[in-house]
């Protein structure tokens, strides 16, 4: 089993990489927390598979524990959802001591830590991440939150989870389609700061999507990685915004495809968003434009999409994806704040991109 830590003095935490985890949640919990009582919140489909092997491995360590489903998909991260979980919570007595197990994909993980950090002014948080999103992304790093109609994640707080499990065994049920989005925020990692792992990615592709050892140390690397970002930049006051490569454009694509994932998931819209990111950076004479073409084939022979074009139904217009970008929380004063890159391994944070150089770059990939 590998362990990477994430360093935030008191609040550090473990994220531990393996397969076959789940059997020994309890006993990770109890080595690391005063468990008695849990809440295991979890969606249909996450429950259906792995609720049970769960719920025996929290009695194994004398955890009681309670349900909570809600049902699969990004709908779910709302104030309704929200509000039915947190009076679950409530209503089956857990104290401020108890756990809230998160088990399932981002949209879970988002959902739960957040009712875990307003219940009772914040209880304890477990991640047991299943998707692949969820295990090198959202599990780790403290950010919970839900969407309402003005935007994605405009709700929410920061709050550390106490233990983090990525039990790559779960990703054997998970959907390629959602395999493949993971692999998208994976690949950011090497395009951010670590041009050798894009490489080694580059290498292995076909074996980390086929086989345990290449997808474990994949998993691995990612995880430590955010890990290194977090430490260093908890709360976004500057390198944790590396983080958003892809995801400005991503964003507006997901918003103006109404967040409908038979068009586009979050995972496509990063891939085409950093697609665009690396070819508006070349627009702007920043990065050559072979750095731009090797993104795409490496995100193409991953099967993500690279270009807005390629989402099914589309018929964007420059505007109103203009009208997203200005909406998304990465704007300040008015000024357009952008991950761009100068190469591969390259990213670097734009806070004063004008508005109509995007709109121009908009309109020709269009
Ligand atoms: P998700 O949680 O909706 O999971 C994708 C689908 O796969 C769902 O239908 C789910 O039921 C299913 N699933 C999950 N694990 C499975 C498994 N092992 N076997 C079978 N089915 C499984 O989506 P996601 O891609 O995991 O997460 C997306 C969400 O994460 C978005 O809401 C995004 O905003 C959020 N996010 C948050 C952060 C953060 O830092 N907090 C970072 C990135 C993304
Ligand atoms: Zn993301």
């Amino acid at each position: 089993m590998s362990s990477v830590h994430v360093e935030l003095g008191e609040r550090s935490y473990d994220v531990l990489v393996a397969a076959n985890l789940i059997p020994n949640l309890g006993r990770h919990m109890a080595a690391r927390m005063d468990a008695r009582r849990a809440a295991i919140v979890t969606d249909e489909n996450v429950g259906r598979l792995y609720l049970e092997p769960v719920r025996q491995a929290l009695s194994d360590a004398e955890i009681d524990s309670v349900e909570i489903v809600v049902a699969p998909g990004e709908a779910s991260k709302s104030f309704s959802t929200l509000e039915r979980v947190v009076r679950e919570l409530l209503a089956a007595r857990l104290e401020r001591s108890d756990i809230v197990i998160a088990l399932g994909g981002g949209v879970v993980g988002d959902l739960a830590g957040f009712a875990a950090a307003i219940t009772r002014r914040g209880m304890s948080l477990v991640q047991v991440a299943t998707s692949l999103l969820a295990q090198v992304d959202s599990s780790v790093g403290g950010k919970t939150g839900i969407n309402t109609p003005e935007g994605k994640n405009l709700v929410g707080a920061f709050f550390q989870p106490r233990l983090v499990l990525a039990d790559t065994s779960t990703l054997d049920t998970l959907p390629p389609r959602e395999f493949r989005a993971g692999y998208a925020e994976v690949a950011k990692y090497g395009l951010i700061d670590d041009a050798d792992f894009f490489s080694w990615l580059e290498e292995n592709r076909a074996a980390v999507f086929s086989g345990e050892d290449a997808r474990g140390e994949a998993i691995r690397r990612s995880v430590a990685a955010k890990a290194r970002v977090v430490a260093t930049d908890e709360r976004e006051a500057g390198t944790r915004a590396l983080l958003n490569l892809g995801h400005t454009f991503g964003h507006a694509l997901e918003a103006a495809c109404n967040y409908d994932a038979s068009r586009i998931i979050h995972g496509e819209g990063v891939a085409i968003g950093m697609a665009m990111a690396h070819r508006f950076s070349v627009h702007q004479g920043l990065c050559a434009p072979e750095t731009a073409e090797r993104v795409e084939r490496h995100l193409a022979a991953a099967g993500l999409p690279t270009h807005m074009n390629s989402i099914p139904g589309r018929g964007f217009s420059t505007s109103e994806l203009m009208d997203h970008i200005a909406q998304d929380k990465k704007v300040k004063a008015g000024r357009l704040t952008f991950i761009l890159s100068r190469g591969i391994g390259e990213a670097f944070i734009a806070e004063d991109v004008a508005p109509h150089s995007v709109e121009t770059f908009i309109a020709g990939e269009l």
